[in-house]
């Protein structure tokens, strides 16, 4: 679009909007209306002021919905801009030391055998406000819908963590909480309830992103988990051995390190990874079973959700390893989900996707994938694999992904949502920090993603990842995105 054509279009977007906000404020997004939803934390609404906030939401991008940022002990989603990159054009100019954690009132009825005391949470950023009572009244004066938005993130300094974390092979703490520890359960269920009990929430929304041994131990990560409660429940279904479990990732970790200090296998590298894979099979199962401890505790969760109202939304984020993993994708299959999901945000962040896919690669290249170049690798296995065909592995961390990656993205997931009741709605990259010499977003990058998005017929999209680190010419770049499609 030429910079004239974006002037006026921004500027006729302005127009609508105001005109359409007295009919916002007396109509709730009607049903079959297409979500745009917007990540958000406490610190944009305090820094910038509530009403303030949401009129220029609602001005630049159409904003009817919030992934208000609830709980969270990473900066991801929470916080303002990462330390060393640029501020953007609106918020404080200043970087405080980031803490998080729960930016809600925290009433302990609703939690018990929780192992961590769910006080000791409380996000010190701002010890006095709860930011759903800050928010939501507001928000719905306009008919813009609130959903709780929390990542599962901890702190190693959180008193009594240790009863919730994730234990390595080597028996080390992990800074995840572990899904099949009743403790985290029972934190994670309480908090669920604390947020529904206590406001007038639209929706329910979850993000937990973790990994098990086998995607872990191919990326050289953390080889978890091996708590008690991870090995009481494998005890019980009696179908893995632990001990070979063990035995298989000691092995499939010291094949990795030799490669990784260039040792060459005798029959290649990818044929000497399945040969592990063959001989201790009960890697794979370990994997497998680590997945169902996620998927139990989103069934846990739905059951909590739908237990206080049945009508209530539930819903997860599918991370970025979706894109770049087929071991991660292969254990998200979408229709499965169906009986304990309505609503996917499934991340397709097109300009960071470069930087990241180039990353990945070269992470984890060097083991099972050492028979290939960092290019082929690229070119002649993931594009392939994953469906998707982007540039040249030296290009894309300063390209970023197009929108042609957003559109296959959304295509699978609506297929794999097909005739089932889940409601896929995109993550759009909006300024997701990049290093400093690598691609970012631009108004007619985010622009084409939302539109790619919205032609493969998803129901809604989620600028992501936060407010505080957009610009506000990419978000009207998304807002363009909505006015074009009549959707704002
Ligand atoms: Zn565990």
């Amino acid at each position: 679009m030429e910079r004239r054509d974006f002037l006026r279009s921004a500027v006729a977007g302005l127009a609508i909007s105001a005109a359409e906000t007295s009919a916002a404020q007396r109509t709730p997004a009607a049903a079959g209306k297409k979500v745009i939803a917007i990540q958000i934390g406490a610190e944009s609404f305090m820094d910038e002021g509530v009403e303030k906030v949401l009129d220029l939401l609602q001005e630049k991008a159409g904003v009817n919905a919030l992934f208000l940022a609830v709980y969270d002990f990473g900066n991801g989603i929470a916080g303002r801009q990462l330390p060393g990159h640029p501020i953007p054009d609106h918020g404080k100019q200043e970087f405080p030391k980031f803490h998080g954690g729960n930016y809600c009132k925290i009433h302990p009825r609703y939690y018990k055998d929780t192992g961590i005391n769910p006080q000791d949470t409380r996000a010190p950023e701002f010890p006095d406000i709860d930011i759903l009572e800050t928010v939501l009244p507001a928000a719905h004066k306009r008919g813009i819908k609130v959903y709780t938005w929390a990542d599962d993130q901890i702190r190693r300094d959180l008193p009594n963590v240790n009863r919730i974390q994730e234990v390595d092979l080597q028996g080390r703490l992990v800074r995840r909480g572990c899904y099949n520890n009743p403790y985290y359960q029972n934190y994670l269920l309480g908090m669920t309830e604390d947020y529904m009990r206590s406001h007038d929430v639209d929706g329910v929304m979850w993000c937990m992103e973790a990994n098990g041994a086998l995607e872990n131990a191919l990326s050289y990560g953390p080889i978890s988990c091996f708590c008690q409660h991870c090995q009481e429940k494998a005890r019980k279904q009696g179908v893995i051995n632990l001990d070979r479990t063990r035995k298989g990732l000691e092995v499939l970790s010291e094949f990795q390190n030799s490669c990784r200090k260039g040792t060459q296998p005798v029959d290649g590298h990818y044929v000497t990874f399945w040969r592990i894979l063959m001989r201790y099979p009960e890697i794979l199962a370990w994997e497998h079973f680590w997945h169902d401890g996620l998927r139990d505790m989103y069934k846990m969760i739905y059951a909590k959700v739908k237990s206080i109202n049945p009508n209530m939304p539930c819903g997860w984020h599918i991370e970025h390893s979706s894109t770049f993993s087929h071991i991660y994708r292969a254990e998200r299959e979408i229709r499965e989900m169906e009986p304990y999901t309505d609503i996917l945000k499934e991340v397709m962040y097109h300009n960071c996707a470069g930087e990241r896919m180039a990353r990945y690669i070269n992470r984890v290249r060097p083991g099972a994938f050492g028979d290939f170049t960092n290019e082929d690798l690229l070119m002649e296995f993931e594009y392939k694999v994953m469906n998707f065909r982007e540039r040249a592995f030296d290009e894309i961390p300063y390209t970023g992904f197009s929108a042609d990656y957003v559109s296959r993205e959304a295509k699978r997931a609506m297929d794999g949502a097909a005739g089932t009741k889940i409601a896929i709605w995109p993550g759009i990259d909006i300024d997701i920090p990049t290093q400093a010499n690598h691609s970012s977003c631009t108004p007619a990058g985010t622009r084409d993603a939302v539109l790619a998005a919205f032609k493969a017929g998803v129901p809604g999209v989620v600028l992501s990842r936060k407010y505080s680190e957009m610009k506000l010419a990419n978000l009207s770049g998304a807002g363009d995105a909505i006015r074009q499609l009549g959707l704002a």
